[in-house]
């Protein structure tokens, strides 16, 4: 297997923004990139966008779900579709994906709970589980629930994540591709017709119209069946990775579903953060008091929090790749989620962003460069070749992000 890329000079051009602005309002940058299917030679990122007075979409968002929705609506529409979906043969109804963080149990509770629905949970597992994961993860189906959990190839799955993080910085990317369809996925092969998700989008502000359209956008999980093999993964095209020792097999789960079988199906999936005023927050406690979620005992490394993606021992690596190609770490994410949500104030965020973004997420480290297969001079490189001179810059011996939200 290569590792390697041979454009290494363009590798930290990643086609965001020349000009680093930060949002008057929160404390997110225009670097964010959004995150639909990603197709190779994509010269330009999809990213969150600024209008002009500085504010970002996601602010943009908040102003509406604060100030403009009608929540109530929103929920009898919620009821009517429930109503809609509700099978009472004892088969499921609805796909609840999710590994038992905070939001996945709130949404399977209040399905099964609140309205009589009855859901079929379903997983696209950690990389490699924590221990509070592994046991929240029990708690929810403690819950009461049947779940399906769908283990990639792990020699696949070791290898696309390697790759990943060698040529894109991205070692999450086949990760993420394979959890947005494990939903789809599921519903297609057990005859559901609704899938539901947590968190909207537009939430992060990389695709506000979710914030008026229930349906989620089906370029978000599904591709025209010609298009299927025109998939970017890992820095490869389909052919490509064929040509590293794969075979079509090993990609049948990263590949996205056909959209034809999704219309022909009526798959239709859905947030419930269009439903109701979502507040990471109030998941949080409602998990705690409902479901049996427990918090981390310790602080994350890199941020200040305890009880967001807990549950995978490479997440903090995830965290710390954004940080170094769009210099955004961690506690900027969740800190900017709270000024939004009115639970920080701006001034204490950046407090927050200044003590803990891009914290080294030591904890894990060995056992992450274990499983990716490198070591730790290869690490440092591919980290380096990655930093963007418009975003970094070496102060004496050590490197500094040359711009910081102020
Ligand atoms: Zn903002």
């Amino acid at each position: 297997m290569s590792g390697g890329n041979s454009e290494l000079t363009s590798l930290h051009d990643q086609g965001l923004p020349q000009e680093i602005k930060f949002c008057k309002r929160c404390v997110v940058s225009n670097q964010r990139p959004s995150s639909t299917v990603e197709f190779k030679n994509q010269n330009k990122k999809e990213t969150i966008f600024f209008d002009e007075n500085g504010i970002c979409s996601a602010c943009q968002y908040h102003e509406l779900k604060y100030n403009e929705i009608d929540w109530d609506d929103r929920r009898q529409q919620l009821e009517m579709l429930l109503d809609r979906h509700r099978r009472t043969d004892g088969s499921y109804d609805v796909i609840v994906p999710g590994s038992g963080g905070k939001d996945s149990m709130f949404v399977s509770h209040v399905l099964k709970y609140k309205y009589g629905m009855n859901p079929l949970t379903v997983t696209w597992p950690p990389h490699m589980y924590t221990e509070i994961g592994l046991r929240n993860f029990e708690a929810w189906l403690d819950g009461g629930y049947d779940n399906i959990s769908f283990h990639p190839n792990r020699r696949v799955h070791r290898m696309l994540t390697r790759m990943a993080f060698v040529n894109l910085l991205h070692p999450f990317q086949p990760f993420i591709l394979g959890q947005k369809q494990i939903g789809p996925k599921m519903a297609l092969k057990y005859n559901v017709n609704l899938v539901m998700y947590g968190e909207s989008q537009a939430e992060g502000g990389t695709n506000i119209s979710e914030a008026f359209e229930p349906k989620m956008n089906p370029k978000y999980y599904s591709i025209p069946r010609e298009e299927q093999k025109n998939i970017y993964l890992s820095g490869y095209v389909y052919q490509e990775l064929l040509d590293q020792g794969l075979d079509e097999g090993d990609l049948q789960p990263y590949t996205p579903v056909a959209l034809e079988d999704i219309k022909e199906k009526n798959v239709e999936v859905h947030h419930m953060g269009f439903y109701e005023k979502w507040r990471p927050q109030e998941k949080y406690y409602y998990a705690v008091e409902n479901c049996g979620f427990l918090p981390n005992p310790d602080r994350t490394e890199g941020t200040y929090s305890k009880y967001n993606s807990l549950d995978d021992k490479a997440d903090g690596f995830h965290y710390y790749t954004t940080y170094i190609k769009f210099g955004l770490g961690r506690a900027t994410y969740e800190s900017a989620q709270e000024v939004r949500n009115r639970h920080l104030t701006r001034e204490e965020a950046i407090a927050l962003i200044h003590r803990y973004d891009g914290e080294f997420p030591r904890k894990y480290f060995n056992e992450f460069l274990e499983y990716i297969e490198i070591d730790e001079d290869m690490f440092w490189q591919v980290i380096n070749r990655f930093r963007s001179p418009l975003l970094w810059h070496m102060v004496g011996n050590k490197w500094e992000l040359r711009h910081v939200v102020e």
